[in-house]
């Protein structure tokens, strides 16, 4: 039987390990801390993944609409195809008709792009093949920064939508893994979208973007899932009744229902550090953003960048 040496007695393999560990420290130190893509002629491309075609929606509609009309190359990527989210509907079905929603979601946000992948709603797990699959993607958009959810959530496929992201962070750069797209050159940046789960430890609210002059286009983007707003979330909150009929009445009580939210006092002091007092007090909408602690950490000069909305 062939047994594996742990002799880690000699001194040449010392000298070997900590010359290794040496040259991981530099490669590391290289392509994580690299600035992120900042020459004007070349947008910034950013990649939101999350479990479900509508996560990303609700929670940075606004910011996706605002950096894509600034140039960014935005892409929104479901890891569920949404087969799960009904009560009347499902399976392929269903997953076709999200497909369509996200389609006709992204057109009305203008983001490149909105895919949807075609694993199980509600049966989403952190597996090496999606977690293969989603370092593959950030790849294939040479992603500048990614957009994930907090491993904490109610639902079990936003916390492994989560933990696949963030499981990913790393692994982009590295050439043996997924070898069969080239690795990202530079580290991204990631960010976690907005949750209201303080358990084990609350959202922080890092970066926090004023949405007022996009709140009809994030509506509207929203609108495009009815799926969603109008049969399967009324539904879950036995609401189904309070929905109108015609398309120009169920908008009005959509953007009631998102009219209400208003800005909490964690983002109006978000807002504050970037806007300054006098501006932030007059937004009365706003998507918040925490920065993750994988990737590339970013200065504020580079968060100015990727949220040009923030201004200067
Ligand atoms: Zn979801």
């Amino acid at each position: 039987m062939k047994t594996i040496s742990t002799n880690l007695d000699q001194p040449n393999m010392y000298y070997r390990i900590s010359l290794l560990s040496l040259l991981f420290l530099i490669f590391n130190s290289i392509n994580l801390s690299a600035q992120i893509n900042t020459s004007n002629d070349t947008p910034l491309r950013v990649i939101a993944i999350f479990a479900h075609p509508d996560d990303a929606d609700f929670k940075m509609g606004g910011t996706a609409a605002m950096m894509a009309e600034m140039g960014h190359e935005v892409k929104f990527l479901s890891l569920t195809n949404g087969n799960a989210g009904h009560h009347e509907k499902g399976g392929g079905v269903l997953a076709n008709i999200r497909r369509e929603e996200a389609k006709e979601a992204a057109r009305r946000l203008g983001i490149v792009e909105y895919e949807v992948l075609d694993n199980n709603d509600s049966e989403l797990m952190p597996e090496l093949h999606i977690r293969k699959d989603v370092i593959r993607a950030i790849r294939e958009w040479n992603a500048d920064v990614v957009l994930g959810l907090r491993p904490n959530d109610y639902h079990p496929d936003h916390r492994n939508a989560g933990k696949l992201v963030i499981d990913a962070s790393y692994m982009v750069i590295v050439p043996n893994v997924a070898p069969d797209v080239a690795p990202v050159r530079n580290n991204p940046v990631f960010l976690y979208m907005q949750d209201g789960f303080s358990k084990p430890n609350p959202f922080s609210h890092d970066i926090v973007v004023g949405i007022d002059e996009v709140i009809d286009t994030k509506i509207r983007g929203l609108d495009a899932h009815v799926s969603q707003i109008y049969e399967w979330g009324p539904w879950t909150g036995g609401r189904l009744d309070e929905v109108p009929e015609g398309e120009e009445e169920r908008l009005e009580w959509l953007s009631e229902s998102m009219f209400s939210r208003g800005v909490s006092e964690a983002q109006m002091e978000g807002l504050k550090k970037w806007y300054g007092e006098e501006e932030a007090a007059q937004f009365r909408f706003a998507e918040s953003f925490e920065i993750a602690e994988y990737g590339h950490y970013p200065s504020d000069e580079e968060i100015r960048m990727i949220f040009p909305m923030l201004g200067q």
